[in-house]
């Protein structure tokens, strides 16, 4: 597995666990698939190696810029890219049959499920029942247009390769965030 250090913290990590960045035209660019070509640089999926990336020029150094380096909203832009992936992937796992939503659903097959998401607007009482769970910033109504459904407030993976995939994603996430599900908001 290849390592690559991260601009923000120093830390070598796989290529696979960071975040890769490129410029393009003075802007920096997410290139979370890790498909454009050019100079690259990496970054945990933290909010704290992002800041610090974009302090002092260290992602400019990093990307070799010529000029300056225009880094706009790019902690948003990043936790956009996981967003997208995440939805990507629930809607991928509903296809494959490895979610069940709602309530009922969600109560009738608990122990089979190795993830449950609750939606941001869930009410106070399906938040305490499942405080143990994923507490998302989708709401209800993104929640179940990520899986084909009208808006739910619980969805639940069971287990397999995507509910792995998807709580790393989750992990991503709450990194960038740093807690604070509103902070980027
Ligand atoms: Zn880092």
């Amino acid at each position: 597995m290849p390592i690559r250090t991260c601009v923000g913290c120093r830390a070598e990590r796989e290529k696979a666990e960071l975040i890769r960045l490129v410029s393009h035209e003075g802007r920096v660019v997410v290139d979370y698939h890790a498909k454009l070509p050019g100079r690259a640089a990496y970054l945990c999926p933290k909010l704290a190696c992002i800041k610090e990336a974009m302090k002092r020029g260290r992602l400019a150094r990093a990307l070799k810029a010529e000029g300056p380096l225009e880094y706009g909203d790019l902690p948003e832009r990043i936790a956009e890219a996981i967003e997208a992936q995440l939805r990507a992937l629930l809607g991928l796992a509903a296809k494959a049959g490895k979610v069940v939503s709602g309530w009922n659903s969600v109560r009738a097959n608990e122990k089979r499920l190795a993830l449950v998401l609750v939606a941001a607007d869930a009410s106070e009482s399906v938040r305490e029942r499942f405080a143990g769970a994923s507490q998302l910033w989708l709401t209800k109504e993104e929640l179940g247009r990520a899986i084909g459904k009208p808006p739910r407030s619980l969805v639940g993976l069971l287990d397999g390769q995507l509910a792995g995939r998807i709580a790393r994603e989750l992990e991503r996430y709450h990194g960038v965030h740093a807690g604070d599900r509103d902070l980027l908001r």
